[in-house]
């Protein structure tokens, strides 16, 4: 299947939406109490270590060189821009050093002026949402600091010693590494669940492109805090190649933004044109069969009148991973328009695409997405064409397509037409 799982999947990025749901507004839902507890234990941490930190110079001015490579970093891809939602960086280089080899305070300052700077010179989100991220990574680097100082007491005034030894000093430097992800992870998914109560807790903590991006952003993070241990002018040597993995991790997450539907993560209809057209060209050269579905959500602004626009938003995301969930790896699904889709079947014959589309007409009347009053039910009607047999480029199949989903329309609804035949009665699954 080539449809993009959308960036939302980034942690937090279901924080995008509010808590605001029709007819709820009067209730505080439990982001509205969450959220400033969080703020509030970073706040009151942080001034209560300022009070009873002793600064040293040495500390100081480690703290100052972080974080002006964590400045250099941000400046460094700023012209990139960042995509929406909560994009992944590798600042984490440079607070994992501050957490882990300076007292606990500095790790909670440390992402008050480095998420400023991205809010002010790079991109402005919800501020509820980006002080929310500040206070997480505050409070997971504190507790990832205070377990690493009780096991290395004087991580900088030893010199390298721990670092010589390697045991135990580099391993709890890993384990705190670790630490701090889960604990960051686990702050924001708090919220995020919060705000989509309905969200697998499996979707809002991690996948598997996450996941891997936490082990990265853990590597480097442990190799930038040994070197910085060693001495401290080795940071000009860390630098140049963590602006460079930076800069190619922002890369590549604007392409795939570029090619998703950031509502769905469905391909968008112009990579899923680009995609299909690659599909139907192999299909003439190979002489195989395709087809190509269009389906459309029935009666969908009733959704939208009846349970509001953040509910017709989660029926359309339900969709979406239902189509996805129930077609091969190789169909190529995208959302075409509000709440269309459009699903690309190469090798399928009429039979095969019939069958697939009355699978997925089934599986979709199925989906119940909860709403204040209940859950909320809807039907797809779908339009089905045929290579050579209804058209021989994408712009003929379409337009078949189109004309199937009206013949669908026309007849009812909830129903799998071809574009010139008698509509097929409806079957119960
Ligand atoms: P039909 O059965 O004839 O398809 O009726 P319909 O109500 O589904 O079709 P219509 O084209 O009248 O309405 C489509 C609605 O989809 C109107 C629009 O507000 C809504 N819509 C489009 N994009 C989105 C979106 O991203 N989120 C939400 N919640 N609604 C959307
Ligand atoms: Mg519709
Ligand atoms: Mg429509």
């Amino acid at each position: 299947m080539t449809a993009v799982q959308s960036s939302a999947e980034d942690r937090g990025g279901e924080l995008t939406h509010t808590s605001r749901r029709p007819g709820g507004s009067g209730r505080p839902s439990v982001l509205a109490v969450y959220v400033p507890a969080v703020v509030l234990l970073h706040l009151a941490l942080t001034a209560a270590g300022l009070w009873r930190t002793s600064f040293r110079l040495e500390d100081l001015l480690t703290f100052a060189a972080l974080l002006a490579c964590g400045g250099v970093c941000i400046e460094a891809s700023r012209r990139l821009g960042m995509p929406a939602g909560v994009a992944r960086d590798l600042l984490s280089a440079w607070w994992l050093p501050v957490a882990l080899l300076l007292p606990p305070v500095f790790a909670l300052l440390i992402p008050i002026p480095l998420q400023t700077w991205l809010q002010f010179r790079v991109r402005r989100t919800l501020l509820y949402r980006r002080v929310m991220v500040t206070s997480a990574l505050g409070l997971a680097g504190a507790c990832a600091s205070v377990v690493f100082h009780s096991v290395v007491p004087e991580p900088l005034a030893d010199g390298p010693g721990w670092v010589v030894q390697g045991y135990p000093g580099i391993p709890v430097a890993i384990a705190c590494a670790a630490l701090f992800t889960v604990l960051n992870t686990g702050i924001v998914a708090v919220a995020a669940h919060s705000a989509a109560p309905e969200a697998r807790w499996r979707d809002v903590l991690w996948n598997r492109e996450s996941l891997l991006l936490d082990v990265v952003e853990l590597c480097v993070g442990v190799i930038v805090t040994i070197t910085s241990a060693v001495a401290p002018a080795l940071l000009l040597l860390a630098l140049p190649p963590v602006v460079l993995l930076q800069r190619s991790l922002m890369h590549q997450q604007l392409q795939a933004a570029a090619r998703t539907d950031a509502k769905t993560g469905l391909l968008n209809a112009a990579a899923w044109q680009r995609e299909a057209d690659a599909e139907l060209s192999r299909a003439h050269r190979t002489d195989e069969a395709l087809a190509l579905l269009l389906i459309d959500i029935d009666y969908f602004k009733k959704v939208n009148d009846r349970h509001g626009h953040l509910v017709g938003d989660q029926v359309l995301i339900g969709v979406a991973s239902t189509l996805c969930g129930q077609v091969r790896d190789y169909d190529v699904v995208g959302r075409f328009g509000g709440e269309e889709f459009v699903v690309l079947l190469p090798g399928a014959d009429t039979v095969e695409a019939c069958r697939i589309a009355e699978r997925l007409r089934g599986r979709v009347r199925r989906l119940a997405v909860p709403a204040e009053t209940g859950t909320v039910a809807v039907t797809v009607s779908v339009g089905v064409a045929l290579l050579h047999t209804h058209g021989s480029d994408l712009i003929e199949l379409l337009a078949a397509a189109d004309l199937a989903l009206y013949r669908a329309k026309e007849s009812g609804r909830d129903r799998v037409c071809l574009p010139a035949m008698e509509a097929p009665r409806p079957t119960e699954d």
